[in-house]
């Protein structure tokens, strides 16, 4: 079984820690820092085996080093991220690209290419553990800001997303629920799941909890970004969004 535990840290940042019991392994997904991690995981009796980065960001990869550090105590730390921002990233170990596929334990990630926020953004899919890792390209009712890619490219990370099964749990990298929701009504006021949600939403956070994973279900009923009829629709509620 594996067991997924949330790491708020930074501003806004989730660092997710993925554990197999059958193995004892254990994988930090973009560490944005390195100790808070690593306490996480001490308080679990857990040794951080691999991390797997979604891009170059630095609240992405910025405990890296630290944790491969650490990690000489027990034995390394494999770091895989996209070959595409190889030259970015400099403590990659293993460089990934669509379709590859990485584990824990016997559980598999299959590595999807999804450039927009930036040009070699990767997403990690577990498909028979129906868990995905997003980083910054899906939000939940958000996606990532276009730094370095396209509407037409994001449109497509949508699409793809989308065409995953419902009950798919997505882990994103930000807590940005309660600001994306609130945008999604001003374009979707009549939405009466987007209603409910944001209601669901805003008593979480003011009960002080995550709103994060979201699922693949909830996404395709809520978010304005993968319900975008086109590119163009896509292309201006993200102008739109910049700009609230
Ligand atoms: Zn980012
Ligand atoms: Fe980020």
């Amino acid at each position: 079984m594996l067991e997924v535990v949330c790491i708020p840290v930074l501003n806004d940042n989730y660092v997710w820690l993925l554990h197999d019991d059958a193995s004892g392994q254990t994988v930090a997904v973009d560490p944005a820092v390195a100790e808070p991690v690593l306490e996480a995981a001490r308080l679990r009796g857990w040794t951080i085996g691999q991390i797997w980065n979604t891009h170059w960001h630095g609240d992405h990869v910025g405990g890296n080093a630290a944790i491969k550090a650490a990690a000489e105590a027990w034995g390394g730390c494999i770091i895989t991220g996209p070959a595409a921002e190889a030259e970015k990233i400099g403590t990659l170990d293993r460089l990934v690209r669509e379709g590859d596929s990485v584990r824990i334990g016997d559980h598999q990630a299959v590595v999807m290419e999804v450039p927009a926020h930036t040009a070699g953004h990767v997403a990690y899919h577990l498909a028979q553990d129906h868990v995905l890792f997003v980083g910054d390209t899906l939000f939940a009712m958000g996606c990532g800001r276009l730094f370095e890619g396209t509407a037409a490219q994001m449109f497509a990370n949508m699409q793809r997303f989308a065409a995953l099964p419902d009950d798919t749990a997505v882990y994103c990298a930000h807590e940005y629920t309660q600001s994306n929701g609130r945008f999604a009504l001003t374009v979707e006021p009549d939405n009466a799941a987007l209603q409910t949600r944001m209601a669901e939403v805003d008593a979480a956070r003011a009960r002080g909890e995550a709103t994060v994973p979201t699922s693949i279900g909830r996404e395709r009923a809520t978010n304005v970004f993968m319900r975008a009829r086109d590119v163009v629709q896509l292309a201006d509620r993200r102008a739109a969004k910049d700009a609230a």
